[in-house]
C-alpha cells in the first residue's frame, strides 16, 4: 500500500475557530440545515411563485447563483456543495430503514453510471429547458431528495454521491483543480492506528461515506468534504491540507504503506488508470463545451437540419443525438486515437519508453485536460453568474412583496442585473481559457515526462497536445458567439 503526505503545512482545520467549528459533531448539520432551507425555498416558490424565470427565486438562485458560486468555490477551496450538500440529510432516516441492507452492485462499482447521469442531466436541461422553468427545477429538487433518499434506503452504504449524482460527479472532476485535499497529518500515526475509524467508522461516528482511506487519498476524486473521517479519527490526524497547484496530475514520489521503508517509487498517476475515470474526465470537457454551444445560434441551425434530415420535429430526439455525438461519441473516438496515437509515436522514439497498454495510455494522459475542462465551465457560469448576479435583489424584494413584507423596499428594482461589463466578462472568459490551457499543457508535459528520455516525451504528448488545443480553440469560437442571456430580466 502506499502512503501519501500533504506537501504543504497549511491546514484548515487547524485554523483557530473555523477548524473547530469544521470538525465540530454537528458542524456539517448545520451547513446542510442552511443549504436545506434554501432548497426548501426554491420548491416553495418554484411551485407557487411567478412562472418566468428570470422573476422566481427559483430559476435564478439555481442556474444562475449556484453555478456561479459553486465554480468559485472550487476554484478557491474545493467541494464545499457537497459538503453542506442537503440532499443526503434525509439520510438518517434511510438508514434505520435500510438497516444492515445490501452492498452497491459490483458491476456497478465504476463511474459508467455517473458518465450516462451527467450526459443525461445535461440533455434533460436542455430538451426540457429547465432554466426556463420555475416548476420543473423545483421538481428537480424534489427528485434529488427522492433519488437519494430511495438509494440510502435500499443500501447500506452510500453509492448515491459515488456512483450516480451528477451535481457530485461535475463536482468530484472539477475539484481535482481545488486547492485544498483531505490527507493524513502524520504517516507514522496512520501506520500503527488500529481501527481506521477515518473509514471504518465507529459507534459513535461515521466513517467515510465513499470509502476512501484517508492517508491513501491522492486525488479529490470521490471526496465530499464532509469532513467524517476528521470527526471519527480518534488520533487527531486529519488535515484539510493546501497542495501545490495541479498536484494531482503531477507523478508524486510515495513511500510503502505498510512497511515504512524510506524507498520511494514514482507513481504513475494520483488517478486510478481505469477507462471509465479517464473517459469521465473527457466527457466532462466535451459536455463543457457541447452545454455552452447549446445555447449558442448554430444549434438551432443544426437542429433545423437534422429535423429535415431524419423527418422529426422531435426537439428531445434531436438534441440526445446532438449531446451523444458531441459529449460521449467524439470524446470517445478523439480520446482512443489519441491515446493510440501517443502509444506509437512514444515507442516508435524509445522502445524503453515508459509504454503500456492502451487503457495505461488513455488513463494516463485523458485526466490531464482537468484544468482545461474546468476553464470552459467557470467561464460559462461565470459568464451567466457576471451577467446576472444582482437578479436575486429584485427577485427577493418580489418575493417578500408578494408575501406582505417590505423590508427591502415596496418596488423590486428590475434594472439590477450585471455586476461586470460585457467586455469584462468576455475578458474574464479569455482569461480562464488561457489559463485553463495553459495548466492542461503543463500537466501534459510532466506527465509525458515519465516517458523516459525528452524525444520520446515530446513525442507521446503530441496527439494530445493537438487535442487540448483544439478544444481551447472551439471554447474561444463559442464563447465568441451571441449566446442566450438564461435566467436574466429580458
Ligand atoms: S483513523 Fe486517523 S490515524 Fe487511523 S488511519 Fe485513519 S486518519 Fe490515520
Ligand atoms: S475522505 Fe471521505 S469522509 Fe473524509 S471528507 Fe472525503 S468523503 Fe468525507
Amino acid at each position: 500500500m502506499a502512503l501519501h503526505q500533504p506537501q504543504t503545512s497549511f491546514d484548515l482545520l487547524r485554523v483557530p475557530g473555523l477548524g473547530r467549528l469544521l470538525r465540530w459533531r454537528w458542524g456539517r448539520l448545520v451547513m446542510q440545515l442552511v443549504m436545506l432551507a434554501l432548497a426548501l425555498l426554491v420548491i416553495y416558490d418554484g411551485l407557487t411563485g411567478p412562472q418566468l424565470a428570470s422573476q422566481n427565486i427559483a430559476a435564478v438562485s439555481v442556474w444562475v447563483h449556484y453555478r456561479g458560486l459553486v465554480m468559485l468555490a472550487l476554484l478557491l477551496a474545493g467541494n464545499l456543495f457537497c459538503m453542506g450538500c442537503p440532499f443526503t440529510l434525509p439520510r438518517t432516516l434511510a438508514r434505520r430503514i435500510s438497516g444492515r441492507g445490501r452492498r452497491w452492485p459490483q458491476a456497478l462499482r465504476n463511474k459508467w453510471l455517473a458518465v450516462g447521469a451527467l450526459v443525461g442531466f445535461l440533455w434533460l436541461y436542455e430538451a426540457f429547458d429547465l432554466w426556463a422553468s420555475p416548476w420543473l427545477t423545483a421538481w428537480l429538487v424534489i427528485g434529488y431528495f427522492a433519488a437519494s433518499f430511495v438509494l440510502e434506503a435500499l443500501f447500506a452504504e452510500s453509492p448515491f454521491c459515488k456512483y450516480v449524482c451528477p451535481l457530485g460527479t461535475f463536482n468530484f472532476v472539477a475539484s481535482t483543480i481545488s486547492p485544498l485535499q483531505i490527507a493524513a497529518r502524520r504517516a507514522d500515526v496512520c501506520r500503527t492506528c488500529v481501527g481506521k475509524e477515518c473509514v471504518n467508522g465507529s459507534p459513535q461516528t461515521l466513517g467515510c461515506g465513499t470509502e476512501l482511506f484517508v492517508p491513501q487519498i491522492k486525488s479529490n476524486l470521490d471526496c465530499t468534504f464532509c469532513l467524517d473521517c476528521a470527526r471519527a479519527c480518534p488520533h487527531d490526524n486529519v488535515a484539510l491540507a493546501a497542495r501545490k497547484p495541479l498536484s494531482e496530475f503531477i507523478p508524486l514520489p510515495v513511500r510503502p504503506f505498510a512497511s515504512g521503508a524510506a524507498a520511494t517509487r514514482l507513481a504513475a498517476s494520483a488517478w486510478p488508470q481505469r477507462w471509465d475515470v479517464a473517459f469521465l474526465a473527457l466527457v466532462f470537457a466535451f459536455a463543457g463545451l457541447a452545454n455552452a454551444f447549446g445555447m449558442t445560434p448554430p444549434v438551432y441551425t443544426l437542429a433545423a437540419t437534422l429535423s429535415r434530415a431524419l423527418g422529426t420535429r422531435s426537439e428531445a430526439l434531436i438534441l440526445a443525438l446532438i449531446f451523444g455525438l458531441l459529449m460521449v461519441l467524439l470524446p470517445a473516438a478523439l480520446g482512443l486515437g489519441a491515446a493510440w496515437l501517443s502509444r506509437r509515436l512514444g515507442a516508435a522514439q524509445d522502445r524503453r519508453a515508459n509504454r503500456g497498454s492502451l487503457r495505461v495510455v488513455f488513463a494516463r494522459y485523458a485526466p490531464t485536460v482537468a484544468p482545461l475542462a474546468f476553464a470552459i465551465w467557470f467561464a460559462h457560469y461565470w459568464f451567466h453568474f457576471a451577467s446576472g448576479a444582482l437578479t436575486i435583489v429584485p427577485v427577493t424584494q418580489n418575493f417578500l412583496i408578494d408575501h406582505g413584507v417590505t423590508l427591502l423596499g415596496s418596488q423590486p428594482n428590475w434594472s439590477l442585473g450585471p455586476i461586470m461589463s460585457e467586455d469584462a466578462v468576455f475578458l474574464l472568459v479569455l482569461a480562464a481559457l488561457a489559463t485553463g490551457f495553459l495548466s492542461s499543457l503543463y500537466a501534459l508535459s510532466r506527465t509525458a515526462a515519465a516517458e523516459g528520455t525528452l524525444k520520446a516525451a515530446r513525442r507521446a504528448m503530441l496527439p494530445w497536445l493537438a487535442l487540448w488545443m483544439i478544444l481551447a480553440l472551439a471554447a474561444i469560437l463559442i464563447f465568441s458567439l451571441p449566446m442566450e442571456m438564461r435566467g436574466m430580466i429580458g
